[in-house]
């Protein structure tokens, strides 16, 4: 592109990373930053104003590049590359499981245990009784065994990780049968199909998006058909004339032929939800006590843990799964185990699991204690002294997320606030941008808190917010 004469006069009077180095170094703010990180900020700085003048940005002036404010800009750029970028957010979206926002919430208790576990040695693959070497996974395998009723139990990094591998050891080469009503594709890319084609298996698909029969799966039932396969419709639902094959009925089909029947319970519960008026999902215990030879399921979902996938089932199963080159590949930290395990251990005590555990606690939250906390935030906030600020307290519902639950719609209780002069997005960008991110959603000129997922502890955040919001945005 051609350059004019006014912008060939900017770009001369741009000033050089050196000299702008020597000037940041004799201020206060650059003391106990690293060079290197000093040199990249003015570099972003200068390269900035560079591609804004060869823009063409008429905003830009020769004050533009004056160096106070050259230097401003140096500073908000080194204190940003100074703080770390994973932070804290609060979630006011009243999704509990979020997974852009980091699904599950640690118990207490496992908050504790991590912290020891990351910090000193501990006796991850050393066995205290022989004195010899141990497994890995000897610290969640009884403890899984004993909460779901299953024979052996194995843990790898992620679910979408568990179903790879479960696929890869027993289906590799041959078929898997599969609904085509479970053909699922959960958010982030994660595709039933395409995991199949990745771990050599099969795909066999019998039935009809809506309606698929025990015979279906008998009828594709060959010499060189390996596993059945049930997924769990996690994220949606098929409702009106349909019908699925249970995983009952499947494992009798299986037994019938000698073939092994897997499920991916997707989210994965020990807890009957239907017990705490919700809506009913199925539990892990069920899906084993259905005498599944291999179940998976996420330690992050409804379970509440850390990021895991958690494979359960019959010995012989496991055994070989255990022994697959590909677990070295998929291996879970220390730190996961370490929250899993205590994570599960509190399972033993449904009761307890559901006070203690953070996305159980939000999600089974009566009613009137999400009211009583929007009311609280209501009239912190109304002490703003900000008389174009309106302030209603509105009925909405949350949602479990995480893909479990799609149909449930949780009825909550929200914070709405509407400025006049400023638009509902400005608000919402604003509260992202505040430190913590105070992340909530639009709604008819609202920018809207749902209460089930907000902590009272970060009722001063978002009012801290609210008081420094510029009234010009
Ligand atoms: C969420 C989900 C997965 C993937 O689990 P991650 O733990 O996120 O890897 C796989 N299958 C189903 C049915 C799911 O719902």
């Amino acid at each position: 592109m051609k350059k004019n004469h006014s912008q060939q006069n900017l770009l001369q009077k741009l000033p050089s990373v050196d000299r702008i180095l020597e000037i940041v170094k004799t201020k206060p703010f650059s003391e106990n930053i690293p060079k290197s990180v000093i040199v990249r900020s003015i570099r972003v700085v200068i390269e900035n104003l560079r591609s804004q003048i060869l823009s063409g940005n008429q905003a830009m002036t020769e004050k533009s590049l004056a160096d106070t404010v050259v230097l401003e800009k140096v500073k908000a750029n080194m204190q940003k590359a100074m703080s770390p970028n994973l932070i804290r957010v609060v979630n006011a979206t009243g999704v509990v499981v979020h997974t852009n926002l980091g699904r599950s919430l640690l118990a207490a208790d496992t908050l504790e245990n991590l912290t020891i576990i990351a910090g000193m040695y501990s006796n991850l693959e050393f066995d205290l009784e022989t004195g010899k070497r141990g497994s890995r996974y000897s610290c969640v395998e009884d403890i899984l065994c004993e909460i779901s009723g299953a024979e052996a139990a194995m843990v790898v990094n992620n679910n979408a990780g568990a179903v790879l591998l479960c696929l890869e050891t027993i289906a590799r080469g041959r078929k898997v049968i599969v609904s085509r009503g479970e053909l699922v594709e959960i958010g982030g890319s994660f595709r039933i199909p395409d995991v199949m084609e990745r771990s050599g298996g099969i795909l066999k698909e019998v039935g009809t998006t809506n309606r698929t029969h025990v015979h279906d799966y008998q009828n594709a039932i060959d010499d060189d058909t390996a596993l059945l396969l049930k997924v769990h419709k996690s994220n949606y639902s098929i409702v009106g004339f349909s019908a699925e094959v249970s995983l009952k009925e499947l494992v009798e089909l299986g037994k019938a032929y000698h073939l092994p029947v897997m499920e991916d319970l997707g989210s994965g519960t020990f807890i009957d939800f239907s017990e705490y008026g919700l809506l009913k999902e199925p539990t892990v215990q069920e899906s084993v006590a259905s005498q599944a030879d291999v179940i998976t399921f996420s330690g992050d979902k409804l379970l509440g843990g850390p990021q895991a996938g958690i494979i359960v089932g019959k010995s012989q199963v496991i055994e070989k799964i255990k022994k697959n080159p590909i677990t070295r590949a998929l291996r879970i930290d220390k730190l996961t185990l370490a929250a899993l395990e205590s994570t599960l251990r509190l399972y033993r005590t449904p009761q307890v699991a559901v006070e203690s555990i953070p996305t159980l606690r939000m999600l089974t939250l009566p009613f009137k204690a999400i009211e009583k906390k929007a009311q609280g935030l209501a009239a912190m906030l109304g002490n703003t002294d900000n008389p174009l600020m309106d302030i209603q307290l509105l009925d909405r519902s949350s949602k479990a997320g995480g893909g479990a639950l799609p149909l449930l719609d949780l009825p909550s209780k929200c914070v709405g606030i509407k400025i006049e002069g400023i638009t509902a997005n400005a608000i919402e960008r604003s509260m992202r941008n505040n430190r913590p991110p105070i992340i909530g959603r639009i709604e008819e000129d609202f920018f809207i808190m749902d209460l089930r997922t907000i902590r009272e502890d970060e009722f001063l955040f978002i009012k801290t917010a609210f008081d420094i919001l510029p009234n010009d945005l």
